[in-house]
């Protein structure tokens, strides 16, 4: 259970992780999503394990999430969606919140969102709008074409979250920071909310490798914050793993607050909430304006 803004006001929210079969692409260097998905799920324990985790629960919104595309048949059939459709409704929840790939949004599915009853948003990882780095980088298989076609579809029908990733490998801080603020101007246009995800090292995957070899560091928390308050957009902000050696951290000393400032902005869109200080912010803005003098990967 968390907090979440919605219609103006800070509500519930309710969280599940359902196990299906898993992501179809699976490739992406930073996701290790699969280790938590189910190879024997089926249909029917999948239906199960919704109605286990709802009934007894109460909130407003309700978050699920496959660890990969929930329009994909392969992971929930059309038959199961309208099932959650309905109990969600029928249980008093006002809106859900679901996450998809662009390639499992058609027509059809557009027609499904209509008629669910619902409000849902739709999260797609578009994680940048520059193909190279979404190519190169994170092994995204898709185009930034591709996702301006999801939301199209889904302009008018559901509300459309772009996930937006700070920071990829081989970019220095720099360079990622640039990048998200460039891909906050690309993307806002065709979404309602944007969510910037920071990195965390997961386990079993190619950013972990690079990690443990010292080529790696996820994003400072410091670069969050300058995102936020850089950027003109509806963001929120849910710094997963803030303050750990494998998450988005500053020091170790400050993060607890600034991953608490973070949540807050992300509640009450407020730059003001920023207002921690710690000698580690220039040890930041240092690495900033050295890593640059040292990068030698110039990417095209
Ligand atoms: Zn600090």
């Amino acid at each position: 259970m968390e907090k979440e803004r919605y219609d103006g006001e800070v509500v519930d929210c309710l969280t599940l992780i359902l196990p299906t079969v898993g992501c179809s692409w699976d490739s992406c260097y930073m996701c290790g999503f699969t280790l938590e998905s189910d190879r024997k799920a089926t249909q029917k324990s999948i239906f199960h394990g919704f109605l286990k985790a709802v009934e007894s629960k109460k909130a407003e919104i309700l978050k699920i999430f496959t660890s990969g595309s929930f329009f994909d048949e392969r992971e929930v059939s059309r038959e199961t969606r309208e099932k959650i459709y309905r109990k969600a409704l029928e249980l008093g929840f006002r809106k859900i919140v679901v996450e998809s790939r662009p390639e499992f949004i058609d027509e059809k599915v557009a027609e499904e969102i209509k008629n669910s009853g619902m409000e849902i948003e739709v999260g797609i990882g578009v994680e940048t709008s520059n193909d190279l780095y979404r190519e190169y980088l994170i092994n995204k298989g898709f185009s930034f074409d591709e996702f301006v076609r999801a939301s199209k579809i889904l302009k008018g029908v559901a509300k459309v979250k772009a996930y937006l990733l700070l920071k990829p490998p081989f970019l220095t801080e720099r360079e990622a920071v640039e990048d998200v603020l460039k891909s906050i101007l690309d993307v806002k246009r065709y979404v309602d909310v944007i969510s910037l995800n920071l990195m965390t090292v997961h386990r079993k995957t190619v950013i972990e490798r690079i990690w443990r070899k010292g080529v790696y560091r996820p994003p400072w928390l410091w670069s969050a914050v300058e995102i936020l308050k850089r950027a003109d957009a509806y963001i929120i902000c849910d710094p997963v793993g803030g303050g750990k050696k494998r998450g988005p951290h500053n020091c170790f000393r400050c993060d607890g607050d600034v991953v608490r400032e973070i949540k807050l902005f992300s509640l009450y869109q407020d730059k003001k909430v920023f207002k921690k200080d710690c000698e580690c912010f220039e040890l930041w803005k240092l690495s900033m304006d050295a890593e640059e003098l040292t990068d030698l990967f110039i990417f095209p």
